[in-house]
């Protein structure tokens, strides 16, 4: 099923393709067979709300089925000896896997691989052609993952593991991913910290779980300066988000000059979520979306890959993505 969508009016950008900037939903149905315990923050029906959400807003999400290549990525990702761990923990039947965060259900190995399935379709479709978008509506998400432990409801790091494989599979020398996530991503920025080849830029709230990303945290060795974090207080709304990503993202992406964008997209910013503290609007949460989809034609042809991460309003979040999803497509904002 492939989405039929509207050409974006953003066809062009600064380094001479025209390709007419399309966007694609990818999914993969067991996505939802992760079913932690009643009132848990992270559940099924968040991805459920979104695809509907999507459906209703004339985006046809496409099913990715399971990924040729996602068990070698998430092997090279991931220690192997932890995939091994969840792997028994799953078939023993245990309830939880590393913490209390991180709740083992009958469906969740299948889920985990699900998420890192349809976030790689995506990057192969993004691969394929200038101008693709793609947003993999996922779960369980990521970006608290480590290489070796699973937390804060993530258990492979998928949007770290599309990074990997695009420099493995498709060649790439520098990709950049940007985490707009209320939480700081600590499992990303402690794979790539250290390499010069993955760029990796957190605004988040600070301090707040995880209680990593404060501003110092810059990388390491080869990897000293590809991390950026921007610390915001709790109760930051519009103004301060966008002035962060003015001043302080766009330069270090721009800086970097990625070949493409990759966006841990948490919609637990916004100010109603039951998990975050900060209190940014859904118009700014949409214009984010054509600022980044600017930046990505600016920098590289257009090519950016989104996964979903948190958010956890469950009446908001389907109206959340797909606004942000229709800036994206539309660049209604960061070029006027
Ligand atoms: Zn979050």
């Amino acid at each position: 099923m492939v989405a039929a969508l509207p050409r974006s009016r953003l066809a062009g950008g600064g380094r001479g393709y025209d390709p007419g900037a399309v966007l694609r939903v990818f999914t993969h149905q067991a996505c939802l067979e992760h079913d932690p315990p009643p009132g848990f923050p992270e559940r099924s029906a968040r991805l459920a709300r979104i695809l509907a959400g999507l459906r209703a807003a004339g985006i046809e999400p496409s099913e990715a089925g399971d990924h040729p290549a996602a068990e070698a990525a998430v092997r090279a990702t991931h220690d192997p000896a932890y995939v091994d761990r969840f792997r028994r923990a799953a078939e023993r039947g245990d309830g939880l896997l590393d913490s209390a965060d991180n709740p083992l259900s009958p469906g969740t190995w299948r889920a985990a691989w699900a998420a890192v399935s349809a976030v790689l379709a995506a990057a192969d479709w993004v691969m394929a052609a200038a101008g693709r978008r793609a947003f993999a509506a996922v779960r369980p998400p990521g970006h608290h993952a480590e290489r070796d432990t699973a937390m804060g409801f993530c258990y492979f790091n998928n949007l770290a593991v599309a990074a990997d494989y695009l420099r493995d599979r498709h060649g790439l020398e520098r990709v950049a991913i940007f985490d707009f996530d209320v939480h700081h991503g600590n499992g990303t920025q402690h794979l790539f910290e250290e390499r010069a080849d993955v760029l990796y830029a957190s605004i988040h709230q600070f301090p707040f779980y995880p209680g990593t990303g404060a501003g110092g945290e810059r990388g390491w060795g080869a990897g000293e300066g590809t991390t950026v974090n921007v610390p915001l207080p709790a109760g930051s709304g519009d103004d301060r988000y966008r002035e962060a990503i003015e001043r302080r993202i766009e330069p270090a992406v721009r800086e970097f000059r990625p070949q493409i964008l990759l966006i841990s997209a948490g919609f637990d910013a916004w100010r109603h979520d039951p998990l975050g503290g900060m209190a940014v609007s859904r118009r700014e949460i949409a214009a984010w979306g054509g600022r980044l989809a600017a930046l990505a034609d600016e920098l590289c042809e257009g090519r950016m890959l989104l996964a979903l991460e948190g958010g956890y309003d469950l009446e908001a979040l389907p109206g959340l993505v797909a606004a942000h999803l229709r800036a994206i497509e539309n660049g209604e904002a960061g070029r006027g």
